[in-house]
């Protein structure tokens, strides 16, 4: 029986918000549209059963062969059993056990590593997002039984962390990942939410001086674009990758990594990051300072950075095979991203201090986002070459700060 490591500190009950029943075709397996075929329906509202209730799903994804069907949404794009107050009628007609696995499943997933199972929480969930309920830690004989339905479903997901580097061409054994991995998660717990920014510092610095001295972290192929330039071009390919206006229209789900070395090489006069019908320049968004945000986006920040280093959810086999050097500064990045939102939020305000509630639907679509996003190969190669410059994490930093 594989162990299964639980983070501290973070909480989970649902919050019965239905905001986890929004837009997205839920996948159901072949036991739960036999179990759902043959329930009575004829309490639900007439509009939902005008039409089929569920379709079958025709997925090239290997990660979802279990599945034979999705569930049908409605017009307004939520799920056909969500009910006027947000509830599943599945759930409360039915119980609990009723409603597809995927739905048991979420918000809990996992992540199998050499030493063990590793869990995560997505913050897509209201729950997650507030840090509500019990304790992950009192939960463990839930969590087992999530395991277990992970498992289940995701039966052929293979994990291979073989080929881990601290960056591109310094490989790392597991054991040594491990023993960096210690210090990363002391130095989070240490730093605590008041100073998020700070403690991103200190895991790039810590993890730069693991490397040989005489790598230089700071050379770049030749292209036109000044330093600065760069950085705005990459935030600007960023932010739009992973902060669209619509998460759920049908957005790209790889960076444009042609017409960004494209940038690289032609670079614009000026960069403008637009969002929500709000627009500024890099320089606007540095001039507005926005300083330390309320103490519960800290919070969520903070907890999102914890979550994503605990559960090995940022670099190899956890997201996009990125060495972890670069992928300690994509998650710098993320952060970067939202308060930037914030930022171009705040433009037309400035007076105003951004709201928790918008810290936390940013963070949501920023979650929501990264279960969608499917990196090539070239794409891994252009965040590799220009995520692992310690002096672009402080000057990105600086930018939102
Ligand atoms: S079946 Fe129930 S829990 Fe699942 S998406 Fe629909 S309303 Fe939500």
């Amino acid at each position: 029986m594989k162990e299964i490591h639980i983070p501290e500190g973070i909480n989970f009950d649902c919050t019965g918000c239905g905001n986890c029943c929004l837009m997205w075709p839920v996948p159901i397996t072949n036991t739960d549209h036999l179990s759902l075929s043959s329930l009575s329906y004829s309490e639900l509202q007439p509009a939902t059963l005008s039409n089929q209730l569920f379709r079958p799903l025709h997925s090239n994804d290997p990660k979802l062969n279990v599945f034979t069907h999705t569930l049908e949404k409605r017009q307004d794009g939520k799920c056909k059993f969500l009910t006027q107050e947000n509830q599943c009628w599945l759930h409360q007609q039915y119980g609990p056990q009723t409603k597809p696995a995927m739905c048991q499943l979420f918000p809990y997933t996992f992540n199998q590593t050499p030493s063990g199972v590793y869990t995560y929480l997505s913050f897509a969930s209201t729950g997650v997002l507030l840090n509500s309920g019990q304790a992950l830690t009192e939960q463990t004989e839930l969590l087992r039984q999530k395991w277990d339905l992970f498992c289940r479903l995701f039966p052929g997901l293979s994990m291979n962390w073989s080929n881990i580097q601290l960056i591109d061409g310094y490989p790392l054994a597991w054991n040594e990942y491990m023993h960096l991995d210690q210090e990363l998660l002391r130095l989070i717990k240490v730093g605590g939410p008041k100073q998020i920014d700070k403690t991103l510092a200190e895991l790039s610095h810590y993890l730069v001086n693991v490397l040989p001295r005489e790598i230089n972290l700071e050379k770049l192929p030749p292209v036109k674009a000044r330093t600065k330039v760069i950085d705005q071009v990459l935030i600007n390919y960023l932010f739009h990758l992973y902060l669209p206006d619509d998460v759920f229209a049908n957005q790209p789900t790889d960076l444009n990594s042609r017409t960004l070395l494209q940038s690289l090489i032609e670079p614009p006069e000026t960069v403008r990051l637009n969002s929500s019908g709000k627009t500024g320049s890099f320089q606007e968004l540095k001039d507005l300072a926005l300083g330390e945000l309320d103490q519960d986006s800290e919070d969520l920040l903070w907890r999102f950075i914890y979550c994503r280093v605990f559960a090995k959810l940022y670099f190899g086999a956890g997201f996009a095979n990125l060495s972890i050097l670069a992928g300690m500064h994509h998650l710098v990045v993320l952060i970067v991203l939202v308060r930037l939102k914030l930022k171009l939020l705040a433009l037309t305000h400035p007076q105003a201090k951004p709201s928790f509630l918008e810290t936390l639907e940013i963070v949501r679509t920023l979650e929501r986002r990264l279960t969608q996003i499917s990196l090539s190969q070239e794409s891994t190669v252009i965040l590799e070459v220009l995520l692992t410059s310690p002096e672009r994490m402080q000057r990105i930093l600086f930018l939102a700060s």
